[in-house]
């Protein structure tokens, strides 16, 4: 690797918890990370970052913060780097070759990727593990769908030969959310670099780390200087700088749904493309043909992978009366079998949320659900892990909920799940499409017509049957109403970071001779 010391990071996870807080110096010789701009490591504008382990609630590095000016350069550096055409009009076959080059690096340098995710965000690390290992998989399918690509010749009336290409957008921004750091990331950057443009990256700025060692790989790979660009900084200074830069084409953002809706309003403004990847109270149908501890072992899966921090957590559980109690007593016994502890240990099935404020969100939407007369079935408090003093929460049950519960509405982002009876599919349909919210849902049952026919009804961007959390590179992502728009994966992302034009050649052996009475032929 360049530029970046990874050695700095490898110091930064053996002694973990030295620095004071309002540290901005750098005791023992630990400098700040910075920010990459144009294949240059660079200061930031505003004051450092804090980078706080989750699990031991203490500062464990510092970052570099961009400030407007920061982001400013890093736009026009994208730009300028577009323009020149290093890698917007890079031949396809070598473009797809160093995104190959660079999935081959993350995959060698994954076990310091995944590690310091998990120092960074808390997320146990057999979790990280399984998730990050995956990352090549974005950038050569990405790879692979630029060169199997194929244009479309039109058949367009008269004398024409009509067809359409396709061209890079220009410059994509990027903002991510903290939960899943590289995940988020190398879903817009696989499709957004293989379709030729330049991206500006602003990680959150609570975990920031990875994305400086991708920016770092990607210059290795053999990304030209420019083209990706990592600014960490505050979302309302350095994102909101991003998002309304006039030379920013696309803004690609995951995270909350009210900063959503401003993002998606500010680049409609200016007819800038956006996804917007927002929040979830995703469905999870349980019906009584199936085995209730299967369904329980499902639904805790669903539930409660990330502390319940991930968009598409499974927290809404709607279960078929007949099996209602016996399902709520097998999901506590498997609630209760969570091993909560230090998320470096692999036998740790649940760590910290990412921040006390978080904590306490959680812990106050509990008393809330009960407040609306739930039943607080298993958790509902703050977990104590001798030598850690991070943000543990228990995982939590309520039972006896209905949908109308702020608890049934609202995202906790926290490992919640609300619990709400059904009597027949129809019920459990109309309670399933209820919801501000419309990413995905999951369907548990034995019964293949049914799955497929409550799968048809259900309003939501993704749908699973007996299982959750599956992704690929290859399967499109997103949601509808306050859950976003645009997706991401497959080929309905990848084209969406191009722009589609109509090239038309007149075939025909007499030429354009319009004044010359064409047009008066045509009236009579
Ligand atoms: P967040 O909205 O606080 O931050 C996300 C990113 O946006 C960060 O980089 C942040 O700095 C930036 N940001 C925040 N406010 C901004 C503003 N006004 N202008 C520009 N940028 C701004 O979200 P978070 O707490 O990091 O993540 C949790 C949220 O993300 C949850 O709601 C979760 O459901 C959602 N999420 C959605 C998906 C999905 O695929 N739909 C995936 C992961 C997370």
């Amino acid at each position: 690797m360049t530029g970046m010391n990874p050695a700095a990071i490898t110091d930064a996870e053996n002694r973990p918890d030295t620095l004071p807080d309002e540290a901005h110096d750098t005791p023992e010789g630990r400098q700040p990370h910075k920010l990459l701009i144009g294949g240059r490591e660079v200061s930031g504008g505003a004051p450092l970052l804090n980078l706080i382990n989750p699990a031991t609630g203490r500062v464990f590095a510092q970052c570099h913060n961009a400030d407007a000016a920061d982001i400013d350069t890093a736009v026009r550096s994208a730009r300028a780097a577009f323009d020149s055409g290093v890698w917007s009009e890079l031949p396809i076959h070598q473009r797809a070759r160093i995104l190959n080059r660079f999935a081959d690096l993350l995959e060698s340098n994954m076990d310091q990727l995944y590690r310091l995710e998990t120092l960074n965000n808390g997320r146990p690390i057999t979790e990280t593990k399984a998730q990050i290992t995956r990352l090549p998989e974005w950038y050569r399918y990405n790879a692979a769908l630029l060169l199997a690509d194929r244009d479309a010749v039109v058949p367009m009336t008269g004398q024409y030969h009509s067809y359409t290409s396709r061209f890079p957008l220009g410059v994509v921004a990027t903002l991510s959310s903290f939960n899943h750091p590289l995940m988020i990331a190398s879903k817009s950057l696989a499709p957004a670099l293989a379709a030729g443009n330049s991206v500006v990256l602003k990680p959150s700025e609570q975990t920031p780390l990875t994305a400086l060692v991708v920016g770092q790989l990607a210059l290795d790979a053999g990304i030209p200087a420019g083209v990706l660009n990592v600014v960490p900084g505050l979302g309302p200074v350095a994102g909101a700088a991003l998002v309304e830069h006039e030379l920013v084409d696309k803004v690609v953002f995951t995270g909350g749904t009210e900063p959503g809706r401003s993002i998606a309003m500010a680049t409609a403004k200016r007819f800038a493309k956006s996804t917007v990847e927002l929040g979830g109270k995703t469905p999870v149908l349980v019906f009584d043909d199936m085995p209730v501890d299967v369904s329980a072992r499902g639904a805790a899966f669903g539930g409660f992978i990330g502390a319940g921090q991930t968009c598409i957590a499974g927290t809404r559980i709607l279960v078929q009366s007949t099996v209602y109690e016996r399902f709520v007593e097998a999901l506590v016994a498997q609630t209760e079998q969570i091993r909560i502890g230090d998320p470096s240990e692999k036998e740790t099935q649940l760590g910290p949320v990412i921040s006390d404020r978080a904590r306490d969100r959680i812990l106050g939407y509990v008393k809330i659900g009960v407040d609306e007369g739930a039943r607080l079935a298993t958790g509902g408090h703050a977990v104590d892990v001798p030598g850690f003093d991070g943000y543990f929460v228990a995982p939590t049950v309520l039972a006896d909920v209905n949908n109308q519960m702020r608890v049934a509405r609202e995202e906790i982002f926290g490992p919640v799940l609300v619990v709400i009876p059904f009597d027949t599919e129809e019920d459990a349909i109309a309670i399933a499409n209820d919801s501000p919210y419309g990413l995905g849902s999951s369907i548990w049952t034995r019964d293949v017509a049914r799955a497929h026919r409550v799968a048809s009804k259900l309003e939501h961007g993704i749908v699973w049957v007996n299982d959750h959390h599956r992704l690929d590179p290859s399967s499109p992502w997103g949601g509808v109403r306050d859950s976003g728009h645009g997706r991401e994966g497959g080929w309905e992302s990848f084209h969406d970071f191009t722009h589609v034009r109509s090239v038309t050649v007149r075939i025909a052996q007499d030429d354009v001779d319009w004044y010359g009475g064409v047009a008066l032929e045509r009236l009579n």
